[in-house]
């Protein structure tokens, strides 16, 4: 088997795989991120809980760090102080040093801690969140290889309720998520909760959902992964749909009844998606069949955001 070397190169091997070489990292240090939106609580309770017992995420072969991204804003119970943590770690914007605001600073501190990005001491990133929509245990990938692709399908077979998303259109080191600080990182995004809220059932699923992820990271280290499905069902991130405004930036309506709390149900072209205020509708016309979801996220109204549409594809894995 040939060796690929790199600055650290007992962690990299070279596997051979339809008849192309591909290097892939074997995972050694992951950090689990909570408190990237301050009231955004499971993930915040999860971490107070994991730093208490440790001994709980412990696995095989993996050193598992936790983090705690944005306490400032989770004091004043807020998702931000100055602007959403988020979106803060494009690697121009991580250079910027004119960028000094609250949020911008904190992912730069971030970044020296877990990354640097595009050379990050840590392998894999585990961002955890709560929505305020319908989603249920969402697990959103940013990228479509082996790692990946395979982690959707066993986390799919450990929880039948979850769904798999890919956010995999620009490459990670384009992304302005936390979790792109790492070569890997996922979110995991688990609604409907609303915002300051601790609801049982979310934090469960949370709970399981990252502990089926670090499951998963353990048995493909050491290549013992259970048989897989072949293929499975999973959305693809195609647009944001915005709540429909008059050119004067007033807002002219809500998200329609049909629609809401339906997230992951398919949308076809003719069926109301809005409802206006004056008693109008306005439905979608679209070409494709759309899924959406983060339907009426809380969070999202400051930018006017109504719901992310999806195509439902197929994911194989070879
Ligand atoms: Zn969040």
């Amino acid at each position: 088997m040939p060796f690929h070397l790199s600055c650290s190169n007992i962690r990299t091997f070279a596997v051979r795989l339809k008849g192309n070489i591909q290097t892939m990292n074997k995972i050694a240090n992951v950090a689990i991120v909570g408190g990237t939106h301050g009231n955004e609580f499971s993930g915040i309770y999860l971490l107070d809980k994991w730093q208490k017992q440790p001994q709980l995420l412990q696995r095989k072969g993996l050193t598992i760090e936790t983090l705690f991204a944005n306490p400032k804003s989770h004091q004043e119970n807020k998702r931000y102080i100055d602007s959403d943590l988020n979106r803060q770690f494009k690697l121009d914007s991580l250079a910027d040093e004119s960028l000094t605001n609250y949020e911008q600073s904190r992912a730069k501190v971030i970044n020296a801690q877990l990354g640097p990005k595009g050379n990050a001491r840590t392998d894999f990133i585990i961002d955890l969140h709560n929505t305020t929509s319908n989603m249920g245990p969402s697990l959103i990938l940013m990228k479509s290889d082996d790692f990946n692709k395979k982690m959707g399908a066993y986390v799919l077979a450990k929880m039948p309720n979850a769904v798999v998303v890919y956010e995999d259109q620009i490459p990670m080191l384009e992304q302005a998520f936390l979790a792109s600080v790492a070569e890997q990182g996922v979110i995991v995004e688990i609604g409907p909760q609303p915002q300051s809220v601790i609801r049982h059932d979310i934090m469960e699923w949370m709970e399981t959902m990252t502990h089926t992820i670090l499951d998963f990271v353990e048995l493909y280290n050491t290549d013992t992964l259970p048989e897989l499905a072949p293929t499975y069902e999973a959305y693809s991130l195609v647009e944001s749909i915005y709540l429909p405004q008059s050119d004067e930036g007033e807002r002219l309506g809500m998200v329609h009844k049909y629609v809401q709390d339906s997230d992951f149900k398919p949308i076809k072209k003719g069926d109301p998606i809005f409802s206006l205020f004056d008693g109008g509708e306005i439905c979608y016309e679209g070409d494709y069949e759309a899924y959406p979801h983060f339907i009426n996220e809380a969070a999202y109204y400051d930018s006017n955001m109504a719901m992310s549409f999806a195509k439902k594809i197929t994911v194989s894995i070879k």
